[in-house]
């Protein structure tokens, strides 16, 4: 078994989901944190918002960890202070989910272009702030390159804050195509540990969860054999239980 270690890398005051300014300074502890996974030899994920990318302290310590090779950095979308702001300032629209497929686009290429200019890496692992992941926001993730995602919560369902139903979703890491992201779990079989950057314009790995399922650093990555439509069948008549809905 894998165990992978992300980070949210996110702004102080993290329950502000408004279009204002946010302070960055927990962004110093990352590199206490990182000689701690440097002990334990644990190459983490660091996933950046836009705040943090865009504050020249923060990029400064992120370009530091890069710089000694043992992290990798990616995107975290944070949709209410990632621009363009073009929606209604709303709890529901803080869920990328329920933006227009343009918008949505807009903002993940502002944050990309945003960690492309400031830390110098083309970032290829992704997560929804708030775990609002949908179907366009897989197709986004292809066309922006990205490899991996981790916005799905196994057995976790979010519509009562306005966000996805993951509830028929498990834990195993699965991965979509470009044209099949349209169902979970609707896609092609790939074998156990075959690699997810083959540069394929068909693979989406969108879909691709965090747990226990890939190794951080891209050129790492792996996908473990994917979620079939119809092991979500058989979850769903099983004995699993939903996961109590924790706040994010
Ligand atoms: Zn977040």
């Amino acid at each position: 078994m894998k165990l992978i270690v992300t980070v949210d890398s996110e702004e102080d005051n993290w329950g502000n989901v408004r279009a204002s300014h946010y302070d960055v300074e927990n962004i110093e502890a990352l590199s206490d944190f990182q000689t701690l996974c440097d002990d334990f030899r644990v190459t983490p994920t660091y996933l950046v918002t836009y705040p943090v990318v865009t504050d020249e302290t923060a990029a400064a310590t992120l370009r530091t960890l890069l710089g000694d090779g043992n992290c990798e950095v990616g995107a975290q979308c944070h949709p209410w202070n990632t621009p363009p702001f073009e929606e209604l300032e709303s709890k529901r629209n803080t869920m990328l989910c329920n933006l227009s497929d343009d918008l949505q686009h807009k903002k993940m290429a502002v944050l990309h272009a945003a960690i492309e200019q400031h830390l110098k890496i083309s970032p290829v692992s992704f997560r929804c702030g708030r775990w609002g992941y949908n179907q366009n926001v897989a197709m986004n993730l292809a066309k922006l390159g990205y490899k991996v995602d981790s916005s799905i919560t196994p057995f976790t369902d979010w519509t009562a804050v306005g966000g996805p139903d993951f509830s028929a979703v498990g834990p195993r890491a699965f991965r979509t195509t470009s044209s099949t992201t349209h169902r979970w779990g609707n896609s092609r079989r790939f074998p156990s540990r075959s690699a997810t950057s083959d540069g394929s314009a068909s693979t989406c790995a969108g879909a691709m969860q965090c747990s226990g399922s890939f190794s951080a650093g891209a050129s790492r990555a792996r996908a473990s054999p994917e979620y079939s439509r119809e092991r979500i069948s058989s979850e769903k008549s099983g004995s699993h239980q939903k996961r109590p809905m924790q706040r994010r």
